[in-house]
């Protein structure tokens, strides 16, 4: 069971793309070190991925990194590398990945509103990766002003430059349709840079990237997305009151499982994302998450030898750099 928890809204950056701008609140640790142990108990194979805001800045939540440690849960934290390597956190993680949009310090720095951005981040990479030997990626949102042939080349440079063990994607979700959504052609040409640059694949959970690489999706029907004010959700971008359900404390996993809540997860790919959506169609003029047969697929080589918490989580794209 991958558990994706979003312990905090809490962020010290202002990305204008932020997906979690209509999340709030904070967890206690108590409940938080409860829900997981819960799962344990229940469940037994547990993989927990910590991310929606820039976790580390909440109180408590280093404690509770320690404690799921002790557990012998494995846990990775998407972070903006930001303050990251001031805290005791790294200790208790297995894998790290670190927000990078774009392959130059001036535009990533632009797009997530912060002068020293690409160089905090650059630095967290470098450092888990080489000082600690944590299993650090370069993790990039895929967004219309990201995405091109040229910055698939370029990012898997600047991931082998920083001896990261993998460049992950995340393609940039409507939650409205906006003007970040990307195209699928510019996914097309991303996909292209990358397997000139020499990428492989080690995996994708999104339908729309894996329709473009000519492969299945995997995974995501064991993922499940925990909200900082404590509602569950599929994934990191499905927040809407249709998606994300309140949480019952305690006997999470049971009150999870017996309701109707888990079953409406396995009909998430059937509901949303198979069929065509005509609001997408409407504003944007275009569904990039339906991609019709007319669409040429990238096929990239199968990348192996290294296993991903974030691998089959919804959704998540992770290349061999
Ligand atoms: S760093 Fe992440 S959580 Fe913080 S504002 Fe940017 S996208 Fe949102």
């Amino acid at each position: 069971m991958k558990i994706g928890f979003g312990y905090t809204r809490t962020c010290n950056f202002r990305c204008e793309f932020c997906y979690s701008k209509n999340v709030s609140g904070n967890w206690d640790k108590q409940d938080a070190v409860k829900v997981i142990a819960d799962a344990v108990e229940h469940h037994g194979s547990v993989e927990v991925n910590w991310g929606t805001g820039e976790n580390v800045l909440a109180p408590g939540f280093v404690e509770v990194l320690r404690e799921v440690h002790a557990m012998g849960v494995p846990q990775d934290l998407t972070t903006n590398g930001s303050v990251v390597l001031r805290e005791e956190a790294l200790k208790y993680l297995d894998e790290l990945d670190v927000s990078i949009d774009y392959p130059d310090p001036d535009s990533h720095n632009r797009a997530r509103g912060h002068p020293k951005a690409f160089e905090w981040a650059t630095r967290a990479v470098k450092y888990a990766a080489r000082e600690l030997g944590i299993q650090a990626t370069v993790t990039m949102v895929g967004m219309r002003g990201n995405l091109s042939y040229e910055t698939g080349r370029r990012m898997v440079e600047l991931a082998r430059s920083l001896d990261a063990a993998a460049l992950r994607l995340n393609l940039y979700f409507f939650t409205r349709p906006d003007r970040f959504v990307p195209t699928p052609a510019q996914v097309g040409d991303f996909l292209k840079g990358l397997r000139d640059a020499g990428a492989g694949l080690y995996g994708t959970s999104d339908p729309a990237v894996a329709k473009l690489l000519g492969v299945e999706p995997e995974g995501y029907l064991g993922s499940v997305r925990l909200l900082p004010e404590k509602r569950i959700s599929p994934s990191t971008y499905l927040t809407s009151d249709e998606w994300a359900v309140p949480i019952q404390l305690p006997d999470f996993y049971r009150n999870f499982v017996q309701t109707h809540v888990y079953r409406r997860f396995e009909e998430v790919y059937k509901r949303t994302f198979p069929r065509q959506s005509a609001d997408r169609v409407a504003v944007l003029g275009y569904d990039p998450y339906y991609v019709d047969g007319e669409v040429e697929a990238v096929p990239l080589r199968r990348a192996s030898g290294r296993s991903f918490i974030h691998l089959g989580y919804l959704p998540t794209t992770i290349f061999s750099v």
